[in-house]
């Protein structure tokens, strides 16, 4: 059995970033958005359940979650979200687990953006580390790379916890507010610290 180390961070905070830095290093990252893409693709796992309690309506032409349509239906209606969360969030922590599960690396780094928010994954993971970097950082990052407007943005990052909730959470905080340098000199500490505590604890 492998160990397993959670990241996660709010939108833009770096998160990707910080697990391609941790790959480059040995670890293996298991992806939950990744996951909850593949489940919501032409014939994913999550299709037939998305058909039943939404409709037809909710998938593209080629069999796909309609992900505009999710996205506004569900920003609309609390009880739609909880709906749809109630087929997506075991399916993708179950994935997760397999993935992990599966394994032979000496630890495993698993992405998860709402870690906390959505509580299931605190007591599987044996650590987790928050990438912070301050708001307008996330904004800007965040604006660049999606093309999402500020607004946009800000409505997605007040469904997350605050910074100073989530680093209080954490194991481990690395902070993300300088140069992808200074970022990998932290992640690279981590790195070293992680693989001892799963020796450690092997
Ligand atoms: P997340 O996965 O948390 O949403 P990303 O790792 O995708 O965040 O980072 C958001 C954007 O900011 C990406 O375009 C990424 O290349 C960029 N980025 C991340 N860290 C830095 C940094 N230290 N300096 C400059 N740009 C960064």
């Amino acid at each position: 059995m492998s160990w397993f180390v959670g990241l996660t961070g709010g939108i833009g905070s770096g998160k990707s970033t910080a697990a391609r830095q941790f790959a480059a290093l040995g670890a293996d990252i298991v992806d939950t958005d990744i996951i909850a893409h593949q489940l919501t693709a032409p014939d994913g796992a999550a299709i037939p359940a998305i058909r039943t309690t939404f409709g037809a309506d909710f998938l593209t032409p080629d069999g796909a979650l309609n992900r505009a349509r999710m996205r506004e239906t569900i920003f609309a209606d609390p009880a739609a979200k909880q709906k749809l969360e109630a087929i997506l969030h075991p399916a993708i922590r179950s994935e997760a687990q397999r993935q992990a599960g599966a394994s032979t690396a000496p630890y495993v780094l698993v992405v998860v953006p709402l870690l906390f928010e959505s509580g299931a994954y605190r007591n599987w993971l044996h650590r987790v580390c928050a990438v912070d970097c301050p708001e307008d950082l996330q904004i800007a990052r965040t604006m660049q790379r999606s093309g999402l407007s500020e607004t946009a943005v800000r409505a997605i990052m007040a469904q997350q916890l605050s910074r100073a909730e989530r680093c209080a959470l954490a194991d481990d905080t690395v902070d993300n507010s300088g140069t992808t340098d200074a970022l990998h000199d932290q992640v690279t500490r981590l790195h070293a610290l992680y693989l001892d505590l799963a020796a450690k604890n092997r």
